[in-house]
């Protein structure tokens, strides 16, 4: 809930974060409980209004009626969730239904009213309700029930006073919470502040997710671990398929152990498969932003592809573009164009991958990634005679960009990303592994209480890992 704050304050944007927590067994049981008991209080609104829409009354939607109705049922009703937690899901049914209620006011018939019931919903906990220390946060919970102390797996990236919100949420069996917080924008020294009159344009594409032509420079960011990670798990995906085809349950019937075994795992790879991409993208805007920054670029005007999404292009083609989530790639680029003070202007971007941005002739397709012009004989990066073709374009009064003599600097997206083996590079190996200065896990025990021991022991390794990569003499 954004705070009232003073008209002359430096000006916030909200931005969520989702960190992933570290429990126990037993937390981890009353983190599902609390999801749960989430999901009981959604079904116990839409049950309630169900009954009252069968007597013909008006279904109770205002949040301070809903949290009347759950203060009369007394507490107790919906186990470890406490008052605040509850109140967060009548607020997410309120929203929900007050959009609906406005999306249909418009026209919008696709707009449905919240009807359907579900496992687990996410609470969500107001600053001053939870208290987040370091890596640890306490979650409020019902009267008499243990405190809820959760353990972070990494550290809040915002400023402990900004954070507004912490909500718990589980995603392909893992928990994590979505920490919102009030980011301030960007300041800068004075004289580099971005100047909105040097414009560059941004051509999003699939081979690269972002290519950027400004007045004195390019940028190519590259997307091919993007598409290898897409691929390798298609691979992977279709693969396991085929694996348990054969124990998949007919219509109607109830699966194996084994089958639900395999449909758990399948989230679990599947929300992995998102997160990876998701946090390439990021990485993607990142470079372009860091690289506007240093060039003092003040507005960006990005194409918009989606309005020739629909096409059917082929059976390979469709799956590329279904991959590449154009909205997303733009919406991150905005997000931190917005916190780093840079304008960013939508146009459409019909035809700028294939018209000469020096003398607008036509080339009807281009080949590979080179860009070639019949007529004036300019050569130049595809994706950067696009971006070059966008810049034109901008409502604010055009720049003409020549693409042939900018330098252009690489990068690449999803370095994190696994390239032939599917494990994430990031990972540290299990023998190097370290907490509070010490190896972790505690390889001997022993150690701890007998040094000499423990160096014997090296010693016996060392020797055996020796005599492991001898090479071994050919016999005879
Ligand atoms: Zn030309």
């Amino acid at each position: 809930m954004p705070r009232q704050r003073a008209t002359d304050a430096p000006k916030v944007v909200h931005r969520t974060a989702r960190v992933a927590l570290r429990t126990t067994p037993a937390q981890r049981r009353r983190c599902f409980g609390l999801l749960r008991s989430g999901g009981d209080v959604w079904a116990t609104v839409l049950e309630f209004n169900e009954i009252r829409r069968q007597r013909g009354e008006y279904p109770v939607v205002n949040y301070q009626a809903l949290c009347r109705e759950l203060t009369a049922a007394g507490p107790g009703c919906f186990g470890e969730l406490s008052t605040t937690g509850a109140r967060s899901i009548l607020r997410r049914y309120a929203d929900a239904w007050v959009t609906t209620a406005k999306r249909r006011r418009q026209g919008d018939s696709s707009a449905h009213y919240p009807r359907r019931k579900k496992g687990l919903v996410p609470s969500r906990y107001y600053a001053g309700r939870f208290s987040l220390c370091g890596r640890h946060l306490t979650l409020p919970v019902a009267r008499g029930a243990p405190a809820l102390v959760l353990r972070l797996t990494r550290s809040v990236p915002y400023e402990a006073s900004g954070i507004r919100s912490v909500t718990l949420v589980a995603e392909g069996s893992r928990l994590y919470v979505d920490v919102s917080a009030e980011v301030p924008l960007d300041s800068y020294p004075k004289g580099q502040e971005p100047d909105p009159a040097r414009i560059a344009g941004v051509d999003l594409g699939i081979i690269h997710p972002y290519a950027l032509a400004g007045p004195d420079g390019a940028l190519v960011v590259s997307g091919r671990a993007l598409r290898a990670e897409s691929r390798l798990h298609l691979a992977e995906s279709k693969a396991r398929r085929r694996a348990v085809a054969r124990r998949a349950p007919s219509r109607g019937q109830r699966g194996s152990r084994r089958w639900r075994h395999y449909r758990a795992r399948t989230k679990v790879l599947e929300a992995r498969h998102r997160r990876r991409l998701s946090q390439a993208r990021h990485e993607a805007a990142r470079a372009v932003i860091e690289h506007a920054q240093a060039q003092r670029i003040g507005t960006l005007v990005l194409g918009d592809p989606r309005g020739l999404l629909g096409r059917d292009a082929g059976r390979r083609q469709n799956l590329a573009t279904r991959n590449w989530v154009p909205g997303q790639l733009i919406s991150a680029l905005k997000d931190k164009a917005e916190v780093a003070n840079i304008a960013v202007v939508l146009v459409d971007e019909r035809g700028t991958s294939s018209t000469c941005p020096r003398c607008a002739t036509r080339v009807p397709k281009p080949k590979g990634r080179c860009f070639s012009c019949p007529t004036c004989l300019l050569r130049a990066h595809r994706d950067v005679v696009g971006a070059a073709n966008i810049a034109a374009r901008s409502p604010r009064g055009g720049t003409v960009i020549d693409p042939t003599g900018l330098v252009t600097t690489h990068r690449r997206a999803g370095r994190h990303l696994p390239g032939r083996t599917r494990r994430d590079p990031r990972r540290v190996a299990l023998g190097n592994r370290v907490r509070d200065g010490r190896p972790w896990p505690a390889v001997a025990r022993q150690s701890d209480v007998d040094p000499g021991a423990a160096q014997e022991s090296l010693a016996l390794d060392a020797k055996a890992s020796r005599a492991r990569n001898r090479p071994s003499l050919p016999k005879g």
